[in-house]
C-alpha cells in the first residue's frame, strides 16, 4: 500500500473512503470480501496508480470483477506490504534463533576456559606432591568440573539440534512465501509477475550466450460467451482444465504462466520454433477434441477452443517488442477464425 493511501486510511478521511469504497463495490455489484475491499479503497484512494487504471480497464471493458480477477489483482498490486511482513517475521525469527545459538556457543566457550583453568590448578598442586586428603579433593574438583562441561556440551548439542531444525522449518516456510507470491491461485500456473521477471531473465540470458527464445500467448476463443451461459464458477474451471492441458502436453516449456484472466503465456527455450509450435497444435487440438462435462452435474458443456501466437526472439530484441508480436500472432489467429497457431512474422532489425 503506497504512503499516500495508508495516511488518508489514517486520517480525517478515513471513514468518508471506506464508506465510498462500500457504495462503489455495491453500485458495480462487487461483494464485499476482503480482498475486493484493500482493493477498493486503494483504488479509489489513487485512481491513478497502476492498480487503479487495471481497475478502471477492467470496469470499463465490462470483464467481471470474479474471485480470481480479485486474486490476481491483488497478487499484482497488493501483496508487497503483505508478503515483506511475512519475509520480515521470517527473518527476525531467523536472528533470533542465530543470536540465542551464539549465546549457547559463547556460554559453551566460557565453561570451557574455566575447565581450562581447573585443569591447569588440579595439575600445579598435583605436582606440587600434598597429602591424600588434598589429593582427594583435587581428583573430586576435577570429577565435578569435567561433569559440568559435559552437561555443557550435552546442552550445546541438543540445543544446535533443536536450531537446526528450526532453521529448516523457517527455510520451508520462506520457501512457501516465495511460491505463493509467484504461483497463481487458480491454476497453480506461474503468475505474471514471475512471467515477467522470467523473461526479463531468459531475454538477458538468450543475449549473453547468443541463442534464442520462443514465445506464446494462448487465449480462450468466446469465453466471454461461456461464462455467460454456464457462470464464472464453471468458466474458472475450465480455466484450470486449459491450465492442466497446457502444464502437461508439449514440449516443456521453461516457463508456464496463467497472463491474465483465459489468457496464458509461455517461455520455450533455445532453438525451440518447430517444438514450440508442435507443442502448441497439440494444445490445441487436445482441448478442441473434448466435450466439457460439469463435474456437479455431468452436465454438457459443448466444446471450447483456444488460439494461440507464437514469436521468436530476434537478437537484442526488448521483452516489450517480443510480447507485442506474439500479441499480434494471436490476435492474426483470432481474426484468421480461432481454434489455431499463428507465427509473428520476423523482424529484419531489432531494437
Ligand atoms: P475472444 O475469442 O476474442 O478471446 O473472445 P473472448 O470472449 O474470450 O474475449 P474477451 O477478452 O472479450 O473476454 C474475455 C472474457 O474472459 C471476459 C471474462 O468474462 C472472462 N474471464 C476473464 N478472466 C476470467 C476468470 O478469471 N474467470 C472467469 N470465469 N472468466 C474470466
Ligand atoms: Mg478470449
Ligand atoms: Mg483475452
Amino acid at each position: 500500500m503506497s504512503q499516500e493511501v495508508e495516511t488518508r486510511l489514517r486520517g480525517p478521511e478515513a471513514f468518508g473512503l471506506a464508506r465510498t469504497a462500500i457504495e462503489e463495490m455495491e453500485r458495480h455489484r462487487i461483494w464485499p470480501t476482503a480482498i475486493n475491499f484493500e482493493l477498493w479503497i486503494n483504488y479509489l484512494a489513487a485512481p491513478e496508480s497502476a492498480l487503479g487504471k487495471e481497475i478502471t480497464r477492467i470496469l470499463k471493458s465490462g470483464q467481471a470483477f470474479t474471485e480470481s480477477v480479485s486474486e490476481e489483482l491483488a497478487a499484482l498490486y497488493l501483496p508487497k506490504a503483505r508478503l515483506n511482513d511475512q519475509i520480515r517475521d521470517a527473518g527476525d525469527q531467523l536472528s533470533r534463533e542465530l543470536a540465542s545459538v551464539s549465546a549457547a556457543i559463547s556460554s559453551a566457550k566460557q565453561s570451557s576456559e574455566a575447565y581450562g583453568q581447573t585443569l591447569a590448578s588440579a595439575s600445579q598442586s598435583l605436582s606440587s606432591g600434598k597429602d591424600v586428603a588434598s589429593l582427594e579433593a583435587t581428583v573430586k574438583t576435577l570429577a565435578t568440573a569435567t561433569q559440568r562441561v559435559q552437561l555443557e556440551n550435552q546442552t550445546l548439542e541438543k540445543r544446535l539440534s533443536e536450531s537446526s531444525n528450526e532453521v529448516t522449518r523457517l527455510r520451508e516456510h520462506l520457501e512457501q512465501v516465495r511460491r505463493e507470491a509467484t504461483t497463481d491461485g487458480l491454476t497453480n500456473l506461474a503468475n505474471r509477475k514471475s512471467f515477467d521477471e522470467e523473461l526479463a531473465r531468459a531475454c538477458q540470458e538468450a543475449d549473453s550466450r547468443g541463442h534464442g527464445i520462443c514465445l506464446a500467448l494462448i487465449d480462450i476463443d468466446h469465453f466471454k460467451g461461456f461464462n455467460d451461459t454456464w457462470g464464472h464458477q464453471t468458466g474458472d474451471q475450465v480455466i484450470r482444465y486449459v491450465a492442466s492441458v497446457i502444464g502437461r502436453l508439449g514440449a516443456t516449456p521453461r516457463l508456464a504462466a496463467r497472463y491474465g484472466g483465459e489468457e496464458f503465456a509461455l517461455i520455450f527455450p533455445a532453438e525451440a520454433m518447430a517444438t514450440a509450435r508442435a507443442a502448441l497444435e497439440e494444445i490445441r487440438e487436445e482441448i478442441a477434441s473434448r466435450v466439457l462435462k460439469r463435474r456437479s452435474t455431468n452436465e454438457d458443456l459443448g466444446k471450447i477452443t483456444v488460439s494461440a501466437g507464437l514469436a521468436e526472439r530476434a537478437p537484442g530484441e526488448s521483452a516489450h517488442s517480443v510480447m507485442e508480436r506474439a500479441d499480434a500472432a494471436l490476435y492474426a489467429s483470432k481474426r484468421g477464425g480461432r481454434n489455431r497457431v499463428s507465427l509473428a512474422a520476423p523482424i529484419a532489425n531489432a531494437a
